[in-house]
């Protein structure tokens, strides 16, 4: 159920009713907007019709059921859009936010390179894998811990937040003391348990959609964190499993207005896994400016033919250069900056 508040309503009244949607076993979540206050309430379904009897409190305009199944998501429990905060990095904002970075970090000259370049380029995120969920156990792994120390080094020297991937409940402790986002990658996007445990953090976390989840199943994953508590999520459209062999996945680019309109949440386009060839990654980062994203996920690294992992779809530093500079028009062309 959503309450409704009055334009005009007090703070004072506005306190009352979230004490009494706590008293009835409800979570509160409030959303402030210019002109009035919603109040979400999650809880049991079946006792929901005693929140009904809110209709009667001051300061109360209406009672109205939330119909999405993914409530916390969902643009009926706020309308305005979520903007987070990512060490100073502002994210879902009028600025258009590229992170970038290699696939899976391999050396520390490899990272350092990667990351002055991104930097110089105009990425404000780092990305970096540390922990690879590869398709065979006889490729290459990550780096694990150490790998996390070679982004914060990184993050040092160039100031970028790091996004990381993070695989399994038992070693989000130890991700999220190094990075300042936390991903979670397409074959993870319907592990419950790893979406409930970043849930419990109050980390950023860059969910990426499952390969072959349906919209409505990506915005109940980000629903699994953000009825956890924590409510700082990045949605990612990172291709899904068509018929189509001659990419690597298939965009599905219609995602992104979509996610726009169901959802508050940030949504970001990741090129390079989709296309899975760096020649298609430019085009359709700028599609994905074009139709609204507010950032992209792109991999980049100096050498590609050496890569541990992802080396057909990395960009090369120049290449992704001459992609910042495009990508800036196509932003001003569609109200943003970059
Ligand atoms: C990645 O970002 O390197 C990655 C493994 O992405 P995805 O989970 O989308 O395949
Ligand atoms: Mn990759």
């Amino acid at each position: 159920m959503i309450v409704v508040m009055k334009a005009g309503a007090t703070e004072v009244e506005v306190a009352a009713v979230i004490d009494r949607i706590k008293d009835l076993g409800f979570t509160p979540h409030v959303s402030q907007g210019v002109e009035r206050c919603v109040i979400g309430c999650i809880g049991d379904e079946r006792t929901k019709p005693r929140l009904q009897s809110l209709e009667a409190m001051a300061g109360v305009e209406s009672i109205v059921p939330i119909l999405k199944p993914y409530k916390l998501a969902s643009r009926q429990v706020k309308t305005g859009r979520t903007v987070l905060n990512v060490d100073g990095v502002q994210v879902g904002g009028d600025h258009v936010v590229v992170a970038a970075g290699p696939c899976s970090v391999e050396t520390r000259q490899q990272v350092m390179e990667t990351a002055v370049a991104v930097q110089a380029a105009g990425a404000r995120l780092l990305r970096g894998g540390a922990f690879k969920p590869r398709s065979s156990p006889y490729s290459f792994q990550g780096m694990g811990e150490d790998g996390l120390k070679l982004l914060v080094e990184a993050r040092a020297i160039t100031g970028l937040p790091i996004v990381t991937e993070v695989m399994a409940p038992e070693d989000v402790d130890l991700v999220g003391s190094y990075a300042d986002v936390l991903q979670i990658g397409t074959r993870n996007a319907q592990n419950f348990p790893l979406l409930k445990r970043v849930g419990k953090t109050t980390k950023p976390v860059f969910l990426k959609r499952g390969m072959s989840s349906t919209i409505q199943e990506f915005l109940m994953a980000a629903e699994y964190i953000l009825s956890e508590g924590n409510p700082n999520v990045i949605l990612c459209e990172r291709g899904i499993r068509t018929f189509e062999t001659m990419t690597r996945f298939t965009l599905d680019l219609s995602a992104v207005p979509v996610l726009k309109e169901e959802s508050h949440l940030p949504v970001f386009v990741d090129p390079s896994h989709s296309s899975g060839h760096w020649r298609y990654v430019t085009p359709m980062a700028l599609a994905a400016i074009a139709a609204g994203a507010d950032g992209l996920l792109v991999e980049v690294h100096p050498r590609p033919a050496e890569a541990l992992c992802d080396g057909p779809q990395a960009l090369k530093p120049d290449t992704f250069q001459a992609m910042m500079d495009t990508l800036v028009k196509v932003a001003e062309a569609t109200g943003r900056k970059a």
